[in-house]
Order: C-alpha cells, then sequence, then structure tokens
C-alpha cells in the first residue's frame, strides 16, 4: 500500500469576521494524513471540527498556514480550482441525508459523477456497483422517501465512494441517525477503509468510533489537543455500551 502523505497541513489557522467580532476557529492545525488511514476527530462543540473539515475538503480557504493535498499546494487555490479538485478527490457525508428525492437510489449516486471524469456510459455501472459495495444494491430502484433514515445514509455513502476519491470526510455522519443505524454506518467506514483503502475522516461524538479507527485526534479551542493511535487499551476503555455522557439523557 502507498503510504505517503496525502494530507500535509501546517499551522493551519481560520479566522471568520474581522476585528473585534472575529472568531479563531482553528488556531494553529499541524496535521498528516497517510493514505488508506482512518481518522476519528472528536471535540466540544465549537472546537473547530468542522472547519477543519471544510479546509481539509478545500469548501473554505485557511486564514494562514501551509496545506499540500496529494503533494499539491492547495492552500491558496481559487474557487474554481479548489471545485475541480475537490470533484476529483474529495467526498463528504455530512449528517441529515441530502439525496435528491426526486431523484432514485442510482441516480442520485450517478448524479455527481457527471461533474467527474467518467463517462457517461459507465456512470449507471459505476453507480450500480457503489450500492453493491455499501450493500444496498437492491435498493437501487426505490426513492428516497421509500428508504429508512439507514438505507439512506448509505446510499449516501455510495454516491460519496462511486466517483473513487482520495479522501472520504464524514462531519457527524450518524448525527441524525438512532444509534444502532449510526454503529452501522460506522462499521460500513471500516469494510470500505479496509476492502477500498480508502482514507477516511470522521467527526463523531461517539466514543465507539474508537473501535472504527485507528487514530483519535481531539480537537479544542481550535488546537489539536492529543493525537494518538487507537491503542487496545483505548478501545477497552470505551468498549462498555454504555454511550457518552452528553446521550444519557431520556429520550
Ligand atoms: P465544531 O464543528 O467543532 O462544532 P466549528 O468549526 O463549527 O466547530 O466552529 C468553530 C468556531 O468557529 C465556533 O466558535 C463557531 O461559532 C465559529 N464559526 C464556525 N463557522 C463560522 C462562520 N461561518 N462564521 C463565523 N463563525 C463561525
Ligand atoms: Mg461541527
Amino acid at each position: 500500500m502507498d503510504n505517503s502523505a496525502l494530507v500535509q497541513m501546517k499551522g493551519i489557522t481560520k479566522t471568520y469576521g474581522r476585528n473585534a467580532a472575529s472568531v479563531q476557529a482553528l488556531a494553529g492545525i499541524d496535521l498528516e494524513l497517510r493514505r488508506g488511514e482512518m481518522v476519528a476527530i472528536m471535540g466540544p462543540s465549537g472546537s473547530g471540527k468542522s472547519t477543519l473539515m471544510h479546509v481539509l475538503g478545500l469548501l473554505d480557504r485557511p486564514t494562514s498556514g501551509s496545506y499540500y493535498l496529494a503533494g499539491q499546494d492547495v492552500s491558496r487555490l481559487s474557487g474554481r480550482a479548489a471545485a475541480k479538485l475537490r470533484g476529483n478527490r474529495v467526498a463528504f457525508v455530512f449528517q441529515g441525508i441530502h439525496l435528491l428525492p426526486g431523484l432514485s437510489a442510482l441516480l442520485n449516486v450517478e448524479l455527481p459523477l457527471v461533474y467527474g471524469r467518467c463517462a457517461s456510459a459507465e456512470r449507471a455501472p459505476r453507480a450500480q456497483k457503489a450500492l453493491e459495495q455499501v450493500g444496498v444494491a437492491h435498493l437501487a430502484r426505490r426513492y428516497p422517501t421509500e428508504m429508512s433514515g439507514g438505507q439512506a445514509q448509505r446510499v449516501a455513502i455510495a454516491r460519496a465512494v462511486a466517483a473513487a476519491p482520495d479522501l472520504l470526510l464524514a462531519d457527524e455522519p450518524t448525527g441524525a441517525l438512532d444509534r444502532r443505524s449510526g454503529r452501522t454506518v460506522l462499521a460500513l467506514f471500516q469494510e470500505l477503509h479496509r476492502t477500498l483503502g480508502l482514507t477516511i475522516v470522521v467527526v463523531t461524538h461517539d466514543p465507539l468510533v474508537a473501535q472504527h479507527s485507528e487514530r483519535i485526534v481531539q480537537m479544542e479551542d481550535g488546537h489539536i489537543i492529543r493525537d494518538e493511535a487507537v491503542s487496545d487499551r483505548l478501545i477497552a476503555e470505551v468498549g462498555d455500551d454504555s454511550g457518552t455522557e452528553e446521550r444519557r439523557t431520556p429520550a
């Protein structure tokens, strides 16, 4: 496997707004991701996780610092160049599932391929294969309203992987799902990571994500305060099924 760095960030800062009203969301991030890694990002609300995902995914430019993606300096790309690179290299899975209601699962997965390098005759077979990879080939003709939340999230993941991205970014992908569907989605990421060698960064509040990733990056106030490989000890610590404190409130 190619273990070279896919992502190299150094001293990345991001400030929103100006002067008194400004907020520094990222306060100097150094982060390196090897190809094929699966990383979980955790941290309290407002700590900069989503901002980091946006910068990683070229949706937003850092205020300062350097960012190399697959060896290319991407910290100061124009909007158009960023969009093009993003289409070829990066895929997103967000909280809440943004499938187009008027399209079948197959067409939802095919749609982004229109913007990529995929020839038109290749789109349907490729979309079908992506649906297979995430275990919902049988839903190809269904519409989003005819699926469960977990099924729709799988279709959204198929859509993300169909274009064969280098980097899959998932920002709280299980936030809108019940815990069981959430765990299934995370297990699916792990499987995609293993079988396709996909580099995956997932923001999550669920400590059990530790079992599904190799590395946990902990953020606070725009800084990375901890970055460690998932050890057996850590898995044992979070291995009970009691969930996090914040989820213990009664439904
Ligand atoms: P997290 O995803 O960890 O909850 P965010 O990256 O969304 O954190 O936010 C980090 C900080 O930046 C927060 O203080 C938030 O209010 C602020 N922030 C995020 N997006 C914007 C924006 N578009 N404009 C102004 N401030 C923002
Ligand atoms: Mg967020």
